[in-house]
């Protein structure tokens, strides 16, 4: 089903390729536009798109809801992460939790994996250390 990529798909791709950790949409918009490429911002959301669903590219949301694109990665090299939804900060687990196992039994039922995602939410050290220490000042 791979369809044939549009010079600006392809750009994109290489753009993504050629990095080593996650870019948003308007890094890359900014970085062809450097390089004098005329595109637009939507043009670059529709590639992305396409690239996304092409399984080409992956993407995470943020818990704010901002997105973040990076090559499939080999599967030592994608990171799961902790998220505090306090302060906002993530925390890049070393490890994947996902095993072959699993990844193979998705491909049981039919469905092609491109990759997959495991993110975790809660407070991170400092935090917690806040919410105690309020809780203490609100107890006094
Ligand atoms: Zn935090
Ligand atoms: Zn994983």
């Amino acid at each position: 089903m791979s369809k044939k990529l549009t010079k600006n798909q392809r750009t994109i791709l290489q753009l993504i390729e050629a990095k080593e950790t996650e870019t948003s949409a308007q890094n890359l918009h900014f970085e062809m536009q450097q390089t004098g490429l005329k595109i637009g911002l939507a043009t670059v959301y529709r590639a992305l798109k396409l690239l996304k669903v092409e399984g080409k590219i992956q993407e995470r949301v943020t818990p704010e809801g901002e997105s973040f694109y990076s090559k499939i990665g080999m599967a030592e090299h994608h990171h799961h992460h902790l998220n505090c939804v306090n302060c906002g900060q993530s925390y890049p687990l070393d490890v994947c939790p996902i095993s072959q196992k699993i990844t193979d039994w998705c491909q049981t039922q039919k469905f092609k994996v491109y990759y997959h995602t495991l993110e975790f939410f809660g407070l991170c050290a400092d935090c917690q250390t806040q919410a105690d220490n309020s809780e203490c000042f609100n107890a006094n």
